[in-house]
């Protein structure tokens, strides 16, 4: 597919792979395993194991099918997918890093991100340092001679800070590291990593490419040299793999992407403004909102503000900061209490309760995350109807 047409087309063309059959829609191929004809041919794929395909650890034709389309999408030369987005952070750490070496990370990151740079990489004898990440002097200072790896996470969770992605990437460049940028907030509808500097983009596909809340799944994004070289041969023989089948869902939920995030970036913006008039509700976290500490950078590097609304609710102690969250959550109809986020229905959660609870409490106060915070990941419902249902606990 030629990979200069625009975004919308590459979303419902590229990435196809027809079989003999001559399939309109992609072919789901569950198999684990590939015959081959004799002997010599079963040698010479297992040979050539990226270019053919022999076990579906390795290689499966709808999981190629999902990676050549992403890979459009990003504007990267390659993607390797993964079973999950952990294991895609896992696969890169795997791919680009060794005992000894150190890595520069954005503090407020996802939960089980910061849990594994924090507890289980350290085991390993890769260290990490958290830097607030829209401070250009705190990625600079961070480095160390043994630093190989800048990670980003822009839009942040739940904070919804925003990084200059250009600039960090101009710091990473500057020493060496290897830049690598986690777009799942933002897919490459908000903004494409890869042509403001980064070496590498993540995704957790479980969000906005799927985008419908039922299949786990993770990529990353880059350059053919790092993706074939470094990652896949981690991929095929640790065996984080992406299953055919969620492969399947996602190439579905892909061509919806543009779609979905527009329409449901619209709705979080109106939520949004919404909310910071709400006498019940002290300060409101959206990057398209003028009162947003990057709103420029978010103009600037953002189509749109995306879909999650950070907002804390007013209280004295933190108890009754708490306590008031919680009728806001508990007075809800329409919103769905979990932690999904870029799913068609919104979801609302308690961060510090629920997935910032493994974090210490010094990590939570350091990434602004108090008892009165609450998270939204806006959906496609009418957003008046999710006014009226946070209203009532409001
Ligand atoms: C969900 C998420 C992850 C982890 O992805 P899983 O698919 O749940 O493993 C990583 N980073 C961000 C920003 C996420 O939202």
């Amino acid at each position: 597919m030629d990979d200069s047409l625009n975004f919308d087309t590459l979303a419902v063309r590229s990435g196809t792979l027809r079989s003999d059959l001559n399939e309109h829609s992609e072919a789901l191929f569950l198999t684990s395993s590939f015959c081959f004809g004799s002997a010599a041919e079963a040698a010479e794929r297992f040979a050539n194991s990226e270019d053919y395909y022999t076990y579906s650890r390795f290689t499966n034709p709808t999981v190629s099918m999902f990676q050549d389309r992403l890979a459009a999408l990003e504007g990267g030369e390659a993607c390797m997918a993964t079973a999950s987005g952990m294991s895609a952070i896992l696969a890169v750490i795997m791919a680009a890093m060794q005992a000894g070496d150190h890595l520069v990370s954005s503090r407020s990151l996802f939960g089980s991100t910061l849990g594994m740079f924090s507890n289980i990489l350290t085991r390993f004898g890769i260290t990490t340092t958290f830097v607030d990440a829209t401070d250009l002097d705190a990625w600079k200072s961070a480095v160390r001679p043994e630093t190989k790896m800048f990670f980003l996470e822009t839009p942040s969770n739940p904070m919804t800070e925003v990084a200059d992605i250009e600039a960090v990437g101009r710091i990473a460049k500057s020493f060496n590291a290897l830049f690598v940028v986690d777009n799942s907030f933002g897919s490459p509808v908000m903004q494409k990593p890869l042509k403001l500097g980064a070496d590498v983009v993540m995704h957790s596909a479980t969000k906005f490419l799927d985008g419908q809340g039922r299949v786990l799944g993770g990529a990353l994004v880059g350059s053919k040299k790092f993706i074939m070289e470094k990652v896949f041969p981690f991929v095929r023989s640790a065996g984080p793999t992406l299953s055919a089948f969620n492969a399947w869902v996602l190439l579905k939920g892909m061509e919806t992407l543009s779609l979905r995030v527009n329409k449901q970036s619209e709705n979080a913006l109106e939520v949004a403004r919404w909310l910071e008039a709400h006498p019940a509700v002290k300060r409101v976290y959206y990057p398209w909102l003028e009162s947003h500490p990057q709103y420029a950078i978010a103009k600037r590097q953002q189509t749109s503000g995306g879909a999650v609304v950070s907002f804390e609710v007013k209280g004295d102690t933190p108890e009754e900061q708490r306590a008031n969250a919680w009728k806001v959550i508990d007075g809800t109809k329409i919103c769905s209490i979990t932690a999904n986020v870029g799913d068609t229905r919104t979801t609302i959660t308690h961060p510090a309760t629920t997935t910032h609870l493994r974090v210490t409490a010094e990590a939570r106060a350091a990434a602004g995350i108090t008892e009165a915070l609450l998270r939204l990941a806006i959906g496609l419902e009418d957003p008046a109807d999710i006014r009226g249902d946070l209203g009532r606990g409001l």
